[in-house]
């Protein structure tokens, strides 16, 4: 059912609305609109209708003393197959150190089968308390039972901020829980912090393109909610000493209508994990072709690494995007990144800027990439890639 209401007797079929519908779902039909469900409920065609005959229901507004009554951080603990992501506990990371600065408890929230041990875990990474829910049904991830399970308890106990990592599966639960919640939701964070004064969550985000970063509160709903993209934050060392209480919860599933099941995983083949890399070997415009990426991927071989690449090389179509570093790709954090043919665009550097070491290799001795890199080699990436592949060959010997 699509949220805006029509008074037809109102509508003057003047089409006001058609033009200001970013999502395309007013329509003419006859002499007056009709609307479809492609309806967000943005509201952004309602004060544009000068009949006023558009409008959305009311939602009931919470007061501050209900804001007041939201306490506490929580962090959705991601899984697969019984292990927990490392995403996840860079979220416990930033949720501990949110959660000391509002004074309140960090409370994890773990889905799956068999995942005792991935609460156990979390309670090492920081949380005081952890909600365990443990069925069959939810041993693979499916947006309904996840969003379900978590805005009920959200619902029942009222956390003031809700962390979740950007991963695909997090990206799309949290729009999902939003959703529910009727509560704001920033993505693929890059910062978040307490502002002093007011408490809220500042969560900072790059936008227009990386062009700026913005800075985002929520201050009329409840539960803040953010994802945080992965490698941004460093992961804290657990401590296997920490205590915390774990409430198992027995979620009523297996009996509703299942829109979705899970048949299969087909991993893909030569999958490129990029983000949990320890070396990385990247390749730009200037390795001039997909065959350039060759000595890219023997000097990776070599180091026992990955190959990475900007956008202008996934873009020209030389390797695939799953290799993407930077702002539209992954955000990386290893020991050693190596850019050959890069220029260092601020939006590449917005993925490899925190790797512990940049060695950059341009022909030009003025890119940008040699403000931000540890060592930087002025020349022909075709004649140093392969004699640095050389030099760790004969270095590192039989080790890799
Ligand atoms: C919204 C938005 C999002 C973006 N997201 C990303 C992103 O996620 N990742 C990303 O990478 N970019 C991203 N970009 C694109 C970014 O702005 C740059 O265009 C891109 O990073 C440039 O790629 P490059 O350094 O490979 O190419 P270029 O800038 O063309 O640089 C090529 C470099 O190779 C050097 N070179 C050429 N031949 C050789 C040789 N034989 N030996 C050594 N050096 C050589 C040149 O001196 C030059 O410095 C984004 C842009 C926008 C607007």
């Amino acid at each position: 059912m699509p949220l805006l209401k029509i008074d037809k007797d109102e509508c003057a079929g003047c089409g006001a609305c058609i033009d200001a519908c970013p999502f395309g779902a007013i329509v003419m039909v006859g002499d007056k609109v009709e609307v479809s469900e492609q309806c967000t409920g943005c509201g952004a065609c309602v004060d544009i209708c000068p009949m006023a005959a558009l409008s959305l229901p009311e939602r009931a507004q919470e007061t501050s003393e209900d804001l007041a009554s939201y306490q506490g951080v929580w962090v959705w603990i991601e899984q697969f197959r019984g292990e927990a992501r490392g995403i996840s506990w860079e979220m416990m990371g930033q949720g501990r150190r949110l959660a000391d600065a509002r004074r309140t408890s960090l409370t994890a929230c773990v889905l799956g089968r068999n995942a005792r041990q991935i609460a156990d875990e979390a309670v090492t990474f920081g949380a005081d308390r952890v909600f365990l829910a443990d069925h069959p049904e939810l041993a693979e991830y499916r947006t309904a039972p996840y969003a379900g399970i978590l805005s009920g308890l959200v619902r029942r106990y009222r956390p003031e901020i809700f962390i979740l990592g950007a991963s695909s599966r997090g990206r799309d639960l949290a729009g999902s829980v939003a959703t529910e919640l009727y509560t704001g939701l920033t993505a693929d964070c890059t910062g978040l912090d307490i502002d002093p004064d007011s408490g809220l969550l500042r969560q900072t985000r790059p936008a227009f393109g990386g062009n700026i970063m913005a800075t985002i509160i929520c201050p009329n709903r409840r539960p803040q909610m953010c994802t945080v993209r992965h490698r941004v934050f460093e992961t804290p060392a657990p401590d296997p000493d920490r205590r915390g209480q774990i409430i198992e919860i027995n979620p009523a599933l297996g009996k509703e209508p299942i829109a979705s099941r899970v048949v299969d995983f087909i991993m893909e083949e030569g999958e490129v994990n990029l983000a949990d890399a320890r070396i990385i070997v990247s390749g730009g415009r200037g390795v001039g072709g997909p065959e350039g990426f060759e000595p890219i991927r023997r000097l990776a071989e070599v180091l026992g690494g990955a190959v990475g690449a900007s956008r202008s090389a996934v873009d020209a179509g030389w390797i695939p995007y799953a290799h993407q570093v930077g702002q539209t790709g992954r955000t990386v954090r290893p020991d050693l990144y190596i850019a050959c043919g890069i220029s260092g665009a601020i939006q590449h550097l917005a993925g490899m800027i925190t790797a512990r070491i940049i060695v950059a290799i341009n022909k030009n001795p003025e890119a940008p990439i040699f403000g931000v890199a540890d060592y930087g080699i002025v020349g022909d990436l075709f004649e140093i890639v392969p004699a640095l592949t050389e030099q760790f060959k004969k270095r590192l010997g039989g080790k890799r």
